[in-house]
């Protein structure tokens, strides 16, 4: 599978700290003229727009449904689309500022377009799409999607394991980040006190480790996982972890392992702002389990499993 994390963010920390709190409240920006032209873009030029992209798939998702020869100025229009589509924004094909401001926002590493999927958009699932119901009976699309051949766990009950350097302190909110799996699904989780290989393997790492998917430092990229059933999922050591609810200048850690555990349990990304299986996530950010999340799961893995 494509893990593309290596997304970084260099300088300008007050302004994109700014950018995430505000993300909430974002204006509609007019389009602007062309890809290239951004009053954001041109305030941070050291924003590689180009490269967020290209590690996410988007650009050779774009080259891809495009005729032979397409120019670069095609391909990134095709591309933003396409991302815009993705995060709900506008669907303008230019780099506006609402554009630049949800590439801003750190996210999960593993790539929104796989093997020429669109994980978060999927024509085959639109068509079979699993609506559900809400109490008043009202039709819902569902937004989550689930890794390419939907590569899924034989069994429900699965080890884990931490290596070394994993803190302490984080692994009541991994074990609680599990639990909520374990509430909406057949799946138990225990730890692996070493007499065999685990299922899961937790790392906290910082910069290279080891799977070609170095971390990029402070915000970018937080966390990376694998799916099925390769188990492995690793958290940037370098982000400024909360352990609490909401602290307003931290990442929520319980929150990104909900979301982590996610893909090692086979699920992509999620249209849905609300689903914790959404790749973004602002500072502060609290999440529970959405109605998505549980829908996913019980689609991937229906009852009785
Ligand atoms: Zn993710
Ligand atoms: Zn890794």
């Amino acid at each position: 599978m494509a893990l593309n994390p290596s997304f970084h963010f260099v300088c300008f920390l007050t302004l994109v700290s700014a950018l995430c709190n505000a993300n909430r409240n974002i204006p509609n920006f007019p389009p602007s003229p062309s890809p290239f032209h951004s009053n954001l873009a041109s305030t941070i030029t050291n924003f590689d727009y180009l490269k967020y992209l290209k590690n996410y798939g988007y650009m050779d998702y774009a080259r891809a449904h495009l005729h032979f020869g397409a120019s670069q100025v095609e391909i990134l229009k095709v591309a933003i689309l396409t991302f815009q589509m993705n995060f709900g924004l506008s669907r303008t094909g230019e780099l506006n500022d609402e554009t630049m401001f949800k590439m801003l926002i750190p996210r999960c590493g593993v790539s929104d377009i796989t093997d020429g999927v669109n994980t978060m958009i999927l024509p085959s699932r639109r068509a079979s799409t699993a609506k559900h119901h809400n109490k008043t009976g009202a039709e819902f699309p569902s937004y989550y999607d689930f890794f390419k051949g939907r590569p899924r766990w034989p069994y429900t009950r699965l080890s884990y394991t931490y290596m070394d350097g994993f803190p302490e302190h984080a692994k009541a909110d991994m074990e609680a980040a599990f639990e909520r799996w374990a509430n909406v699904s057949d799946f138990n989780f225990y730890e692996n006190l070493g007499f065999f290989e685990s299922d899961i393997v937790i790392g906290y790492f910082r910069g290279g480790h080891g799977d070609g998917e170095p971390f990029d430092g402070p915000r970018g990229v937080l966390a990376h996982a694998f799916p099925p059933d390769d188990g492995r999922v690793h958290f940037d050591a370098d982000e400024n972890w909360s352990f609490q609810p909401r602290t307003v200048d931290m990442y929520h850690f319980e929150t990104v392992a909900t979301h982590e555990i996610g893909h090692i349990l086979g699920l992509g990304h999620s249209t849905d702002r609300e689903a914790i299986m959404f790749p973004s996530l602002a500072m502060g950010q609290f999440k529970e389990l959405g109605v998505d999340d549980i829908d996913a799961i019980s689609v991937l893995y229906p009852p009785p499993f």
